[in-house]
């Protein structure tokens, strides 16, 4: 690639140990102390767990607005219900991609009392002219997540956005233009992506190592690389590995967060809590 810059580290970080909703455990990675945001993403969660008492309690209904959120299943089950009428069951390999806009009331519960559950929240900031959109909801299974499969074995679940090969995700996002794909990269194999050039991107390893071609820097399992700007990332696999890519177009604004509202003005967070207790969502 010619005059095209590659992608490296920027930075690596592991989170942070959290608990949310009715007692969940999970490691925040994105909205810490550490890492406020990586504009557009507010937030990244990751949980995996085998011991029940760590998720049972599940997300019980709490309401959202100016953003979106996106969950993304690897195993176990989640139930989601919302004030818009929409309820499913995600299962792993599936997602589903929120738009909660003006303001949506929902729930996710685990949908099993024992075993695996493992899996990752995203929001994503909607910027100041959507942020008071309709509520809108993207719901795909694991059989409608496009899977682009390489004869080494290597397999890519596009969740958003359009490999080198051409395998288009099916979740539409106008807003940002996110890429997120769940990238299976055998040992040996390398994956390039090309991402426009100042969106802002992170890796996230779920089993094995990402190493930057050439170079060789590694980002380890549960570790989260930003990358730096550039036309695209080339991703080597040293052994058997597992992880997300992400990137989006920064949205520029100035964010003012109040727990479940993430809005442009310390003003406009305040009316959404407002709101929400006047009972409008
Ligand atoms: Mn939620």
């Amino acid at each position: 690639m010619n005059n095209q810059t590659q992608r490296q580290i920027k930075l690596i970080s592991q989170g942070m140990p959290a608990t949310d909703g009715d007692g969940v455990k999970l490691t925040r990675i994105i909205g810490t102390p550490q890492l406020d945001m990586l504009d557009p993403f507010l937030l990244l969660d990751v949980f995996e767990s085998d011991q029940p008492q760590d998720y049972i309690g599940g997300f019980p209904k709490h309401p959202h607005r100016g953003f979106e959120t996106v969950s993304y299943l690897l195993a176990g089950n989640m139930r989601h219900k919302d004030s818009a009428g929409n309820e499913g069951v995600i299962t792993p390999g599936g997602v589903q991609w929120m738009t909660a806009g003006k303001g949506i009331e929902h729930s996710e519960m685990p949908e099993q009392v024992e075993g695996l559950l493992k899996g990752f929240q995203l929001w994503v900031n909607l910027p100041s002219h959507a942020k008071m959109v309709e509520p809108g909801y993207q719901e795909f299974p694991p059989e409608q997540v496009a899977v682009e499969t390489w004869p080494s074995g290597t397999s890519i679940r596009v969740i958003s956005g359009t490999t080198a090969q051409g395998t288009v995700g099916p979740v539409k996002n106008h807003y940002v233009s996110p890429t997120y794909m769940d990238v299976q990269l055998k040992a040996g194999d390398v994956f390039e992506q090309s991402l426009p050039n100042t969106d802002n991107a992170f890796i996230y390893v779920i089993s094995g190592t990402a190493a930057i071609d050439q170079s060789g820097e590694e980002v380890a399992t549960a570790e989260l690389a930003i990358l730096t700007a550039g036309d695209y990332v080339r991703i080597r696999a040293q052994v058997d590995s597992r992880f997300l890519l992400v990137s989006g177009k920064p949205i520029n604004e100035p964010v003012a967060r109040g727990g479940p509202f993430v809005m442009n003005t310390k003003a406009e967070v305040l009316q959404a809590f407002a709101d929400y207790q006047s009972g409008q969502f």
